[in-house]
Protein backbone atom coordinates (compact mmCIF):
# COMPACT_ATOMS: atom_id res chain seq x y z
CA UNK A 1 0.00 0.00 0.00
CA UNK A 2 3.02 2.60 0.78
CA UNK A 3 4.54 2.02 -2.58
CA UNK A 4 1.14 2.17 -3.96
CA UNK A 5 0.41 5.82 -2.39
CA UNK A 6 3.68 6.86 -3.40
CA UNK A 7 2.74 6.28 -6.75
CA UNK A 8 -0.23 8.23 -6.42
CA UNK A 9 1.06 11.00 -4.74
CA UNK A 10 4.36 11.47 -7.35
CA UNK A 11 1.74 10.98 -10.13
CA UNK A 12 -1.18 13.31 -9.10
CA UNK A 13 -0.07 15.06 -6.45
CA UNK A 14 1.30 18.63 -7.18
CA UNK A 15 5.19 18.61 -6.71
CA UNK A 16 5.76 21.86 -5.31
CA UNK A 17 4.39 20.15 -1.92
CA UNK A 18 7.40 19.06 0.24
CA UNK A 19 6.87 16.04 2.11
CA UNK A 20 9.63 15.47 4.99
CA UNK A 21 12.19 12.23 4.94
CA UNK A 22 14.12 10.22 2.37
CA UNK A 23 10.83 7.83 2.92
CA UNK A 24 7.88 10.02 3.70
CA UNK A 25 5.83 9.11 6.32
CA UNK A 26 2.01 7.39 5.30
CA UNK A 27 0.20 8.35 8.59
CA UNK A 28 -2.69 6.20 9.81
CA UNK A 29 -3.84 8.30 13.01
CA UNK A 30 -3.66 10.47 15.64
CA UNK A 31 -4.28 11.23 19.17
CA UNK A 32 -2.83 14.21 21.45
CA UNK A 33 0.78 14.08 21.05
CA UNK A 34 1.16 10.92 19.17
CA UNK A 35 0.80 10.21 15.54
CA UNK A 36 0.96 6.40 14.34
CA UNK A 37 1.38 4.94 10.96
CA UNK A 38 0.29 2.17 8.65
CA UNK A 39 3.15 -0.30 10.15
CA UNK A 40 1.83 0.89 13.47
CA UNK A 41 4.83 2.89 15.04
CA UNK A 42 4.23 5.24 17.13
CA UNK A 43 5.88 8.73 16.93
CA UNK A 44 6.53 11.75 19.49
CA UNK A 45 4.70 14.50 17.34
CA UNK A 46 6.87 17.47 17.91
CA UNK A 47 6.36 19.71 14.92
CA UNK A 48 2.18 19.49 15.13
CA UNK A 49 1.09 19.18 11.80
CA UNK A 50 3.80 23.06 11.39
CA UNK A 51 2.58 24.30 15.07
CA UNK A 52 -0.73 23.59 13.89
CA UNK A 53 -2.22 21.30 16.39
CA UNK A 54 -2.54 23.20 19.68
CA UNK A 55 -4.62 21.32 22.01
CA UNK A 56 -3.58 17.25 20.55
CA UNK A 57 -4.81 15.53 17.79
CA UNK A 58 -8.08 14.86 17.94
CA UNK A 59 -8.66 15.90 21.23
CA UNK A 60 -11.44 14.06 22.44
CA UNK A 61 -13.84 17.24 23.49
CA UNK A 62 -12.92 19.11 19.97
CA UNK A 63 -13.85 16.16 17.88
CA UNK A 64 -17.17 15.57 19.94
CA UNK A 65 -17.91 18.97 19.37
CA UNK A 66 -17.37 19.39 15.92
CA UNK A 67 -19.03 15.45 15.42
CA UNK A 68 -22.21 17.12 16.82
CA UNK A 69 -22.39 20.19 14.81
CA UNK A 70 -21.30 18.23 11.68
CA UNK A 71 -24.32 16.11 12.26
CA UNK A 72 -26.83 19.09 12.33
CA UNK A 73 -25.75 22.00 9.94
CA UNK A 74 -22.70 22.71 8.12
CA UNK A 75 -22.33 25.39 6.58
CA UNK A 76 -24.70 28.76 6.16
CA UNK A 77 -22.30 31.61 4.88
CA UNK A 78 -23.09 34.74 6.69
CA UNK A 79 -25.95 35.67 4.98
CA UNK A 80 -27.64 33.78 7.81
CA UNK A 81 -27.11 34.11 11.19
CA UNK A 82 -25.82 31.17 13.73
CA UNK A 83 -25.33 31.15 17.05
CA UNK A 84 -21.88 29.59 16.71
CA UNK A 85 -20.25 32.55 15.04
CA UNK A 86 -21.48 34.94 17.18
CA UNK A 87 -20.54 32.73 20.58
CA UNK A 88 -17.20 32.55 18.87
CA UNK A 89 -16.18 36.05 18.09
CA UNK A 90 -17.39 36.90 22.05
CA UNK A 91 -15.56 34.23 23.63
CA UNK A 92 -12.24 34.57 21.06
CA UNK A 93 -12.86 38.89 21.36
CA UNK A 94 -12.67 38.09 25.33
CA UNK A 95 -9.34 36.96 25.13
CA UNK A 96 -7.84 39.97 23.64
CA UNK A 97 -7.52 43.49 25.42
CA UNK A 98 -9.42 46.26 24.26
CA UNK A 99 -10.32 47.23 21.81
CA UNK A 100 -9.62 44.58 19.53
CA UNK A 101 -12.74 43.36 19.88
CA UNK A 102 -14.27 42.60 16.31
CA UNK A 103 -13.92 39.85 14.32
CA UNK A 104 -13.64 38.50 10.67
CA UNK A 105 -13.16 35.00 10.69
CA UNK A 106 -11.13 33.41 7.47
CA UNK A 107 -9.93 30.12 6.11
CA UNK A 108 -6.12 30.51 6.92
CA UNK A 109 -3.25 32.41 7.89
CA UNK A 110 -2.88 33.59 4.61
CA UNK A 111 -6.19 35.22 3.76
CA UNK A 112 -6.25 36.55 7.18
CA UNK A 113 -2.58 38.48 6.79
CA UNK A 114 -4.51 39.67 3.30
CA UNK A 115 -7.53 40.91 5.03
CA UNK A 116 -5.25 42.56 7.91
CA UNK A 117 -3.06 44.47 4.89
CA UNK A 118 -6.15 46.03 2.94
CA UNK A 119 -7.71 47.24 5.96
CA UNK A 120 -4.68 48.85 7.07
CA UNK A 121 -4.67 50.12 3.28
CA UNK A 122 -8.39 51.18 3.26
CA UNK A 123 -8.40 52.47 6.80
CA UNK A 124 -5.26 54.64 6.81
CA UNK A 125 -6.03 55.70 2.78
CA UNK A 126 -2.05 54.74 2.64
CA UNK A 127 -0.18 52.56 0.58
CA UNK A 128 3.36 50.73 1.89
CA UNK A 129 3.19 48.16 3.89
CA UNK A 130 6.24 47.10 5.82
CA UNK A 131 7.63 43.60 7.14
CA UNK A 132 10.77 42.04 8.05
CA UNK A 133 13.29 40.28 6.40
CA UNK A 134 12.84 36.35 7.30
CA UNK A 135 9.14 36.66 8.16
CA UNK A 136 6.73 34.38 6.89
CA UNK A 137 2.89 35.49 6.14
CA UNK A 138 1.70 33.61 3.58
CA UNK A 139 1.67 31.89 -0.11
CA UNK A 140 -1.54 34.33 -1.45
CA UNK A 141 -0.04 37.04 -3.86
CA UNK A 142 -0.90 39.58 -1.31
CA UNK A 143 1.03 37.91 1.35
CA UNK A 144 3.86 36.64 -1.14
CA UNK A 145 5.23 40.37 -1.08
CA UNK A 146 5.75 40.28 2.51
CA UNK A 147 6.76 36.80 3.15
CA UNK A 148 10.99 36.38 2.66
CA UNK A 149 11.51 33.15 3.12
CA UNK A 150 10.51 29.20 2.80
CA UNK A 151 9.68 28.19 -1.08
CA UNK A 152 9.75 32.00 -2.25
CA UNK A 153 13.10 32.51 -1.22
CA UNK A 154 15.34 31.85 -4.75
CA UNK A 155 12.82 31.31 -7.82
CA UNK A 156 10.24 33.63 -7.69
CA UNK A 157 12.20 36.85 -7.90
CA UNK A 158 15.76 35.20 -7.75
CA UNK A 159 16.68 37.74 -5.40
CA UNK A 160 18.64 36.04 -2.87
CA UNK A 161 16.65 35.88 0.79
CA UNK A 162 13.75 37.57 -0.73
CA UNK A 163 10.41 36.37 -2.62
CA UNK A 164 8.49 38.57 -5.37
CA UNK A 165 7.57 41.69 -4.50
CA UNK A 166 4.19 40.95 -6.02
CA UNK A 167 2.21 44.09 -5.10
CA UNK A 168 4.43 47.52 -5.72
CA UNK A 169 5.89 49.41 -2.39
CA UNK A 170 6.10 46.21 -0.26
CA UNK A 171 9.59 46.99 2.07
CA UNK A 172 11.58 44.63 3.84
CA UNK A 173 12.87 45.98 6.83
CA UNK A 174 16.53 45.15 8.61
CA UNK A 175 15.14 42.38 10.07
CA UNK A 176 17.43 39.76 8.63
CA UNK A 177 18.60 36.29 10.96
CA UNK A 178 19.81 34.57 8.63
CA UNK A 179 18.79 36.58 5.53
CA UNK A 180 21.84 38.81 4.85
CA UNK A 181 24.03 37.15 1.58
CA UNK A 182 26.95 39.23 2.72
CA UNK A 183 27.10 37.88 6.03
CA UNK A 184 24.35 35.43 7.02
CA UNK A 185 26.43 33.49 9.39
CA UNK A 186 27.22 36.67 11.84
CA UNK A 187 23.99 37.75 11.27
CA UNK A 188 22.74 34.47 12.74
CA UNK A 189 24.69 34.93 15.75
CA UNK A 190 23.46 38.27 16.31
CA UNK A 191 20.17 38.22 15.83
CA UNK A 192 19.21 34.67 17.71
CA UNK A 193 20.54 36.29 20.78
CA UNK A 194 20.79 33.60 23.06
CA UNK A 195 19.60 34.14 26.34
CA UNK A 196 17.83 36.98 25.24
CA UNK A 197 20.64 39.96 25.31
CA UNK A 198 21.62 41.61 22.22
CA UNK A 199 24.02 44.46 21.81
CA UNK A 200 22.62 44.99 18.17
CA UNK A 201 18.95 46.96 18.70
CA UNK A 202 19.99 49.89 18.15
CA UNK A 203 21.51 48.94 14.93
CA UNK A 204 18.67 47.51 13.74
CA UNK A 205 16.56 50.49 14.75
CA UNK A 206 18.61 52.51 12.43
CA UNK A 207 17.95 50.42 9.71
CA UNK A 208 14.53 50.12 10.29
CA UNK A 209 14.10 54.38 10.40
CA UNK A 210 15.90 53.60 6.89
CA UNK A 211 13.40 51.29 5.69
CA UNK A 212 10.42 53.67 6.89
CA UNK A 213 12.50 56.09 4.89
CA UNK A 214 12.36 54.79 1.50
CA UNK A 215 8.79 54.96 1.53
CA UNK A 216 7.58 58.32 -0.48
CA UNK A 217 5.32 59.67 0.44
CA UNK A 218 6.29 59.45 4.18
CA UNK A 219 3.20 57.85 5.08
CA UNK A 220 2.88 53.94 5.39
CA UNK A 221 -0.23 51.92 5.74
CA UNK A 222 0.59 49.50 8.10
CA UNK A 223 3.62 46.78 9.22
CA UNK A 224 3.73 43.65 9.78
CA UNK A 225 5.50 41.60 11.95
CA UNK A 226 5.72 38.01 13.55
CA UNK A 227 5.92 37.76 17.16
CA UNK A 228 8.82 35.45 17.03
CA UNK A 229 9.75 34.42 13.17
CA UNK A 230 7.99 31.11 13.44
CA UNK A 231 9.44 29.59 9.51
CA UNK A 232 12.61 31.46 9.59
CA UNK A 233 13.66 29.36 12.91
CA UNK A 234 12.03 30.97 15.90
CA UNK A 235 14.28 34.20 15.92
CA UNK A 236 13.52 35.88 18.50
CA UNK A 237 13.95 40.17 18.06
CA UNK A 238 16.14 41.90 20.65
CA UNK A 239 14.55 43.47 23.72
CA UNK A 240 12.15 46.27 23.20
CA UNK A 241 12.89 46.65 19.38
CA UNK A 242 9.43 45.58 18.36
CA UNK A 243 7.96 48.37 20.71
CA UNK A 244 10.41 50.97 19.26
CA UNK A 245 9.50 49.89 15.76
CA UNK A 246 5.47 49.99 16.10
CA UNK A 247 6.27 53.30 17.91
CA UNK A 248 8.16 54.46 14.29
CA UNK A 249 5.49 52.88 12.95
CA UNK A 250 2.40 54.78 14.27
CA UNK A 251 4.19 58.17 13.64
CA UNK A 252 4.21 57.40 9.84
CA UNK A 253 0.62 56.86 10.13
CA UNK A 254 0.86 53.00 10.14
CA UNK A 255 -1.13 50.05 11.73
CA UNK A 256 0.97 47.96 13.57
CA UNK A 257 -0.50 43.94 12.71
CA UNK A 258 0.69 41.16 14.97
CA UNK A 259 0.89 37.93 12.98
CA UNK A 260 -0.14 35.21 15.74
CA UNK A 261 -0.68 32.63 13.43
CA UNK A 262 2.64 30.63 15.32
CA UNK A 263 3.02 32.68 18.37
CA UNK A 264 -0.82 32.52 19.15
CA UNK A 265 -2.95 30.55 21.56
CA UNK A 266 -0.30 30.66 24.37
CA UNK A 267 2.34 28.93 22.66
CA UNK A 268 5.07 31.20 24.28
CA UNK A 269 4.08 29.81 27.41
CA UNK A 270 3.93 33.43 29.53
CA UNK A 271 1.10 35.03 27.90
CA UNK A 272 -1.75 33.84 25.39
CA UNK A 273 -0.71 36.39 22.96
CA UNK A 274 3.06 36.76 21.43
CA UNK A 275 2.58 40.33 21.39
CA UNK A 276 1.92 40.70 25.11
CA UNK A 277 5.69 39.36 25.55
CA UNK A 278 6.90 42.71 23.95
CA UNK A 279 4.47 44.99 25.57
CA UNK A 280 3.34 46.52 22.93
CA UNK A 281 -0.93 46.51 21.53
CA UNK A 282 -1.39 45.67 17.88
CA UNK A 283 -4.21 47.38 15.84
CA UNK A 284 -4.57 44.21 13.58
CA UNK A 285 -4.44 40.62 15.02
CA UNK A 286 -4.17 38.05 13.05
CA UNK A 287 -4.23 34.11 13.51
CA UNK A 288 -4.42 30.78 12.16
CA UNK A 289 -2.96 27.00 12.62
CA UNK A 290 -3.79 26.25 16.32
CA UNK A 291 -6.92 28.55 16.46
CA UNK A 292 -8.43 25.55 15.14
CA UNK A 293 -6.39 22.18 16.09
CA UNK A 294 -6.31 21.63 12.24
CA UNK A 295 -9.33 22.63 10.91
CA UNK A 296 -8.86 25.22 8.16
CA UNK A 297 -10.01 28.49 9.85
CA UNK A 298 -8.06 31.75 10.79
CA UNK A 299 -9.34 35.13 12.39
CA UNK A 300 -8.45 38.56 11.66
CA UNK A 301 -9.42 40.45 14.87
CA UNK A 302 -9.18 44.66 15.31
CA UNK A 303 -10.94 47.21 16.79
CA UNK A 304 -14.03 48.42 16.05
CA UNK A 305 -13.10 51.97 14.27
CA UNK A 306 -11.02 49.80 11.64
CA UNK A 307 -13.23 47.06 10.79
CA UNK A 308 -15.62 49.53 9.91
CA UNK A 309 -13.67 51.00 7.37
CA UNK A 310 -14.47 47.67 5.25
CA UNK A 311 -17.98 48.86 4.45
CA UNK A 312 -20.45 46.30 3.74
CA UNK A 313 -20.12 44.45 0.53
CA UNK A 314 -16.20 45.36 0.25
CA UNK A 315 -15.33 41.98 1.68
CA UNK A 316 -16.30 38.32 1.70
CA UNK A 317 -15.09 35.04 2.11
CA UNK A 318 -17.85 32.11 1.47
CA UNK A 319 -16.91 29.69 4.68
CA UNK A 320 -15.00 32.15 6.87
CA UNK A 321 -17.81 31.33 10.06
CA UNK A 322 -18.49 28.02 9.11
CA UNK A 323 -20.59 26.77 12.13
CA UNK A 324 -18.54 23.80 12.03
CA UNK A 325 -15.26 25.58 12.15
CA UNK A 326 -16.54 27.77 14.98
CA UNK A 327 -17.87 25.17 17.02
CA UNK A 328 -14.48 23.32 16.78
CA UNK A 329 -12.75 27.51 17.47
CA UNK A 330 -14.46 27.63 20.49
CA UNK A 331 -14.18 23.82 21.77
CA UNK A 332 -10.22 24.62 21.25
CA UNK A 333 -10.27 27.64 23.42
CA UNK A 334 -12.04 25.70 26.47
CA UNK A 335 -9.53 22.87 26.07
CA UNK A 336 -6.47 25.57 26.49
CA UNK A 337 -7.95 26.34 29.32
CA UNK A 338 -9.19 23.57 30.96
CA UNK A 339 -6.08 21.47 30.53
CA UNK A 340 -3.77 24.15 31.22
CA UNK A 341 -1.98 24.31 28.45
CA UNK A 342 -0.57 27.43 28.39
CA UNK A 343 0.64 26.90 31.34
CA UNK A 344 2.00 23.32 30.36
CA UNK A 345 3.61 25.42 27.93
CA UNK A 346 5.98 27.42 30.05
CA UNK A 347 6.73 24.45 32.26
CA UNK A 348 7.59 21.64 29.68
CA UNK A 349 8.87 24.85 27.23
CA UNK A 350 11.40 25.66 29.94
CA UNK A 351 12.16 22.24 31.11
CA UNK A 352 12.96 21.30 27.43
CA UNK A 353 15.01 25.02 26.56
CA UNK A 354 17.31 24.16 30.03
CA UNK A 355 17.83 20.33 27.90
CA UNK A 356 19.00 21.73 25.06
CA UNK A 357 21.24 24.34 26.42
CA UNK A 358 22.82 21.76 28.04
CA UNK A 359 23.51 19.83 24.48
CA UNK A 360 24.39 22.87 22.80
CA UNK A 361 27.06 23.31 25.68
CA UNK A 362 28.13 19.91 24.90
CA UNK A 363 27.64 19.58 21.04
CA UNK A 364 30.01 22.01 18.76
CA UNK A 365 27.29 21.89 15.92
CA UNK A 366 24.44 22.95 18.14
CA UNK A 367 25.11 27.22 17.74
CA UNK A 368 22.04 28.35 19.38
CA UNK A 369 19.45 27.13 21.22
CA UNK A 370 16.66 29.53 22.19
CA UNK A 371 12.55 30.34 21.82
CA UNK A 372 10.05 30.69 24.43
CA UNK A 373 7.41 28.36 25.53
CA UNK A 374 6.77 25.61 23.36
CA UNK A 375 8.25 27.38 20.53
CA UNK A 376 12.11 26.44 20.32
CA UNK A 377 14.96 26.44 18.04
CA UNK A 378 17.91 25.03 17.64
CA UNK A 379 20.29 25.76 15.13
CA UNK A 380 23.30 23.66 13.54
CA UNK A 381 25.93 25.29 12.49
CA UNK A 382 29.91 22.76 11.31
CA UNK A 383 31.43 25.02 14.31
CA UNK A 384 30.60 27.24 17.10
CA UNK A 385 33.15 29.35 15.75
CA UNK A 386 32.51 29.88 12.69
CA UNK A 387 28.63 29.73 12.76
CA UNK A 388 28.06 28.59 9.20
CA UNK A 389 25.22 25.96 8.81
CA UNK A 390 25.75 22.29 9.05
CA UNK A 391 25.82 21.16 5.45
CA UNK A 392 22.04 19.82 5.10
CA UNK A 393 23.03 15.87 4.51
CA UNK A 394 24.59 15.90 8.32
CA UNK A 395 21.59 18.02 9.51
CA UNK A 396 19.03 15.58 7.37
CA UNK A 397 21.00 12.38 8.76
CA UNK A 398 20.24 13.66 12.71
CA UNK A 399 16.80 14.21 11.77
CA UNK A 400 16.05 10.89 10.27
CA UNK A 401 17.79 9.22 12.71
CA UNK A 402 15.20 11.31 15.47
CA UNK A 403 12.47 9.85 13.00
CA UNK A 404 13.63 6.59 13.18
CA UNK A 405 13.83 6.64 17.03
CA UNK A 406 10.16 7.85 17.02
CA UNK A 407 10.37 12.07 17.29
CA UNK A 408 9.47 13.89 14.77
CA UNK A 409 10.93 17.59 14.56
CA UNK A 410 10.79 20.69 11.88
CA UNK A 411 13.39 22.13 10.69
CA UNK A 412 13.51 26.13 9.77
CA UNK A 413 15.80 28.88 8.33
CA UNK A 414 16.85 30.08 5.14
CA UNK A 415 19.35 27.00 4.98
CA UNK A 416 16.90 24.78 6.73
CA UNK A 417 19.40 24.74 9.23
CA UNK A 418 17.40 25.11 12.37
CA UNK A 419 15.47 22.43 13.69
CA UNK A 420 12.04 23.32 14.86
CA UNK A 421 10.04 22.03 18.17
CA UNK A 422 6.40 23.64 18.14
CA UNK A 423 4.61 20.38 19.56
CA UNK A 424 0.75 19.82 20.65
CA UNK A 425 0.66 22.33 23.91
CA UNK A 426 -0.13 18.61 25.74
CA UNK A 427 3.31 17.37 25.83
CA UNK A 428 4.52 16.67 28.98
CA UNK A 429 7.49 16.61 30.98
CA UNK A 430 8.14 12.91 30.50
CA UNK A 431 8.07 13.07 26.49
CA UNK A 432 10.24 16.09 26.70
CA UNK A 433 12.64 14.07 28.80
CA UNK A 434 12.31 10.94 25.82
CA UNK A 435 12.47 13.82 22.84
CA UNK A 436 15.70 15.21 24.26
CA UNK A 437 17.56 11.73 24.55
CA UNK A 438 16.74 11.00 21.53
CA UNK A 439 18.20 13.90 20.18
CA UNK A 440 21.27 13.28 22.57
CA UNK A 441 21.39 9.94 21.12
CA UNK A 442 21.21 11.27 16.96
CA UNK A 443 23.79 13.73 18.29
CA UNK A 444 26.04 11.12 19.44
CA UNK A 445 25.84 8.61 16.61
CA UNK A 446 26.43 11.42 14.41
CA UNK A 447 29.65 12.86 15.91
CA UNK A 448 31.04 9.53 15.66
N1 LIG B 1 1.77 33.50 9.13
C1 LIG B 1 2.66 32.69 9.73
C2 LIG B 1 3.47 33.22 10.87
C3 LIG B 1 2.80 31.38 9.29
O1 LIG B 1 3.70 30.58 9.89
C4 LIG B 1 2.00 30.91 8.23
C5 LIG B 1 2.10 29.48 7.73
N2 LIG B 1 3.30 28.88 7.90
C6 LIG B 1 1.10 31.79 7.64
C7 LIG B 1 1.00 33.07 8.12
C8 LIG B 1 0.22 31.35 6.51
O2 LIG B 1 -0.78 30.54 6.97
P1 LIG B 1 -1.57 29.53 5.98
O3 LIG B 1 -0.58 28.51 5.54
O4 LIG B 1 -2.68 29.01 6.84
O5 LIG B 1 -2.08 30.35 4.85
Amino acid sequence: AYDHMLKIRERNVSPSLVTYYKKPLLLHQGYMQWLFDYEGRRYLDLFAGIVTISVGHCHPKVTVAAQKQLARLWHTTNIYMHPSIQEYAEKLTSLLPDPLKVVYLTNSGSEANDLAMFMARIYTRNFDIICFRGGYHGGSPYTLGVTSLGPYKHGVANDFGCSATMLPDVFRGPWGGSHCRDSPVQTIRKCSCSGGVCHAKDQYIEQFKDTLNTCVPKKIAGFIAEPIQGVNGTVQYPKSFLKEAYQLVRERGGLCIADEVQTGFGRTGSHFWGFQTHDVLPDIVTMAKGIGNGFPMGAVVTTKEIASSLAQNLHFNTYGGNPVACVVGAAVLDAIEEDGLQKNCEEVGTYMLLELAKLRDKFEIIGDVRGKGLMIGIEMVTNKGSCHPLPNEEINQIWEDCKDMGVLIGRGGLYRQTFRIKPPMCITKRDAEFAVEVFHTALERHMK
